[in-house]
C-alpha cells in the first residue's frame, strides 16, 4: 500500500466531521507532498524547528498545528504562520502566543492541552488550572488568541478502559469548560483526542480532531 491508499483509506473510516491532522514527525517533504496531493491539507508536527523548515519547503495553503510541547521563547518562529497551537499548558505561553500574534496581525487559533493520562511524563493542565487561566484578567485582555477546544493524549497502553475513561474526562472537561466560559462562542468546540492506536475509541467518546502520524506515513 502506498501513502496516498493509507491516507484514503483512513479517509473513510472517519467521518467527515472529524478532522484527520496527520503527524508528519519525522517524515521527509515529499511523503507530506503525496498527501497534500491527495487533497489534505491538515498536518501536524511536534517540533519547532523541524516545523518551520518545512513550512518553508511546502505550499502555502497548509494549515500547521503544533502538537508538542512548545516553549515560550519559541513563539515567535511559528507565529507568523502556524493555524494551531494544539499544546498550550501555561498562561505563561498563552500570554506569549497572544504578544507574538499581536505583532503579526493575526488571531491564532489554540486547544487547551490537558494531562489525561496515568503517565507521570505527560505535559498539560489540570482542570483547577484551566479555570485559573481562564478566570485571569490576563486571559479577558488577549485579543490574539482563540481558543477552539481541549487536547489531550491516552496513557499508553492496552487497556482499553482506561484509555475509554481518560478520553471520557476529557470530553467532560470540554463540556464544562463550555458550560462556564464558552456558552455563547461557538467557536469553542474542537475535541483533540485519538492517535493511531485510538483513534476509534476517540471517536466512539466525542473526538473531533484525531492526530494520526504511523497509519499515514508509516513507523517512525
Ligand atoms: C506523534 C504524535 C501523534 C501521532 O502518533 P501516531 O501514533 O503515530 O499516530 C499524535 N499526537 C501527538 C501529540 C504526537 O506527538
Amino acid at each position: 500500500m502506498s501513502l496516498v491508499d493509507n491516507y484514503q483509506e483512513l479517509r473513510k473510516c472517519i467521518a467527515g466531521e472529524v478532522m484527520i491532522v496527520a503527524v508528519s514527525k519525522t517524515k521527509p517533504v515529499d511523503m507530506i507532498m503525496q498527501v497534500y496531493k491527495a487533497g489534505h491539507r491538515d498536518f501536524g508536527e511536534n517540533k519547532v524547528q523541524e516545523l518551520t523548515a518545512k513550512q518553508k519547503l511546502l505550499p502555502e495553503d497548509i494549515r500547521w498545528h503544533l502538537i508538542g510541547h512548545l516553549q515560550t521563547n519559541k513563539v515567535k518562529f511559528i507565529a507568523p504562520f502556524i493555524y494551531m497551537i494544539q499544546s498550550v499548558d501555561s498562561l505563561k505561553l498563552l500570554t506569549e502566543i497572544n504578544k507574538e500574534a499581536a505583532r503579526c496581525g493575526r488571531v491564532i487559533n489554540c486547544l487547551l492541552e490537558f494531562r489525561i493520562a496515568t503517565e507521570e511524563s505527560k505535559f498539560g493542565l489540570s482542570f483547577d488550572d484551566a479555570v485559573a487561566i481562564l478566570n485571569s484578567q490576563a486571559f479577558a485582555d488577549f485579543r490574539n488568541v482563540k481558543i477552539c477546544g481541549v487536547m489531550g493524549m491516552a496513557t499508553f497502553t492496552d487497556d482499553i478502559r482506561l484509555v475509554e475513561s481518560e478520553f471520557r474526562n476529557l470530553r467532560a472537561i470540554f463540556e464544562n469548560l463550555k458550560d462556564i466560559y464558552f456558552r455563547s462562542d461557538p467557536g469553542f468546540r474542537e475535541i483533540s483526542m485519538g492517535m493511531s492506536g485510538d483513534y476509534q475509541l476517540a471517536i466512539t467518546q466525542g473526538s473531533t480532531m484525531v492526530r494520526i502520524g504511523s497509519l499515514i506515513f508509516g513507523e517512525r
